[in-house]
């Protein structure tokens, strides 16, 4: 699936997007050091868990935390249980956070984690037991007002509540429920939260679509879509594109993936997940490799499995008008050039998966209010988030290509042996946007000391 010239390397790939965003930002020249801070991470925890498993042998797993970035509040950031799990991986997810937080203005910085493991081939119990060694071994590293997790790939609302547990059993005598997001409804987790993700998904594209933002585009009644991975993100994905009048044609999970130009019947489809653990073999439908979803015909691509997925090899297969990143960095930015000279929008992930860390900041607010919200009221906030993090990531582009000929003439004064600046992406733009917002609170707050 790569080419040989591709750097896959999640960490170099974070900084190849931010260093497309540093020239257009107001003060390029003035403040290239900060710049070098806001990118790095301030803390990499690396921790070492033996786990007794079921048949009694215990494995030692390896487990991360990073912490980004705290100019604008305490870290926020999912876990995750995958085989690739690496402080690159890592680093690359919480510095991505610290932007999605700057962007829906909640007030937190990044941070991300995981435990590197098969999660397909554990049990249960042990599960329960890698989680609660790495909360604990992450000791005070993590609260409510410090460092705060929710749920990411092969993790759940079963998992956070372990992590909540691990907690207050360590830190009895105190409500600690806002110590991780993403819980049970039963356990002090917000109405929403488990579809947030897909749900702001969803609504940046129709505020995309209301305001003309995606040609050629003008509603979802009809609109064909694919979806890669058919987990949290794109198993609501399906159904709320399918509520909302598109029809899903492809989706596919890590077996591979199913296809039908009539569209998918998601509520069977669902069925057939639960019963048979995959997505494949759906009855009445096309059998596709994985990864073959992503080139399927479709107006809209919605990746929302695992990173670098869409590469400068495959994408100029890609046959959707839009692409809208659910997962995080599932494109390379050989792949992000290749689709912008297709005139293919990619609608990025730092702004088209933020539903879920703005819900999680909901239940975090009702959490040290010790009160419940209601559904409406969450999905009400929700669209707001959604909708004003969306117009600045538009706007921002606006201005960008207004004033395109000044930022071009600023860069080849202090560059002019690289080559010339290219034209501002949504990615570039929402990258802008972010950086700026965290960049004035670094400033306004000052260098300590
Ligand atoms: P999940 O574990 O619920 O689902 C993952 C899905 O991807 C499954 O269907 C799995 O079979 C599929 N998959 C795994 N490896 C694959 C492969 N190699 N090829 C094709 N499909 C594969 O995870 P999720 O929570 O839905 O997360 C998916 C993506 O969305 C991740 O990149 C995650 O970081 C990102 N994300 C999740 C949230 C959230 O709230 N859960 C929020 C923002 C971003």
């Amino acid at each position: 699936m790569s080419s040989p010239q591709e750097d896959f390397n999640l960490h170099n790939i974070a900084k190849a997007q931010f260093d497309k965003a540093v020239p257009f930002t107001t003060k390029l020249e003035g403040w290239r050091g900060l710049a070098e801070w806001l990118f790095q991470p301030e803390r990499i925890i690396k921790v070492t868990l033996p786990v007794e498993m079921d048949d009694g042998y215990v494995h030692t797993f390896t487990g991360f935390r990073v912490l980004h970035d705290t100019s604008r509040g305490p870290g926020k950031g999912g876990f995750r249980f995958h085989p690739s799990v690496a402080e690159d991986e890592v680093k690359a997810l919480a510095t991505w956070m610290t932007w999605k937080c700057a962007l829906v203005d909640v007030p937190f910085g990044g941070a991300k984690g995981g435990v590197r493991c098969d999660p397909t081939t554990i049990s249960w119990r042990e599960k329960r037991r890698i989680t609660r060694r790495y909360i604990a071994a992450l000791g005070d590293n993590i609260g409510p007002h410090t460092d705060i997790p929710a749920p990411d790939l092969y993790t759940d609302a079963q998992t956070m509540a372990w992590v909540y547990d691990t907690y207050s059993m360590l830190h009895p005598g105190k409500n600690n429920l806002a110590v991780v997001t993403g819980k049970p409804l039963d356990l002090g987790g917000s109405e929403g939260r488990e579809a947030a993700t897909a749900s702001g998904l969803l609504l940046v594209i129709e505020h995309m679509i209301a305001v003309g933002a995606l040609p050629p585009l003008n509603g979802l009644s009809g609109v064909t879509v694919a979806i890669q991975g058919f987990g949290n993100v794109g198993g609501h994905c399906a159904r709320l594109f399918h509520n909302a009048g598109a029809v899903v044609v492809a989706v596919s999970d890590r077996h591979g993936g199913v296809y039908d130009p009539n569209g998918l019947d998601v509520t069977r489809l669902g069925a057939h997940l639960a019963e048979t653990g995959s997505v494949v073999h759906f009855p009445g439908t096309e059998s596709l490799a994985v990864g073959e979803v992503l080139e399927a015909p479709c107006d809209l691509l919605v990746p929302a499995a695992i990173e670098t997925q869409i590469t400068a090899e495959n994408a100029p297969r890609i046959q959707a008008a839009v692409v809208v990143e659910g997962a995080n960095g599932p494109t390379t930015p050989g792949a992000d050039e290749i689709l912008r000279d297709r005139g293919i929008t990619v609608v990025p992930d730092i702004l088209a998966n933020t539903g879920g860390v703005v819900v999680s900041y909901f239940e975090w607010v009702q959490n040290l209010a010790n009160k419940s919200w209601p559904a409406a009221e969450v999905g009400r906030l929700l669209e707001e988030k959604m909708r004003c993090a969306t117009d600045v990531v538009l706007a921002t582009r606006a201005g960008l290509l207004d004033g395109f000929a000044r930022y071009q003439e600023a860069w080849t004064a202090v560059r002019e042996n690289d080559p010339p600046l290219p034209p501002p992406t949504l990615r570039t733009a929402a990258h802008v946007a972010a950086l700026e917002r965290c960049r004035r609170a670094t400033e306004s707050r000052g260098i300590w000391p």
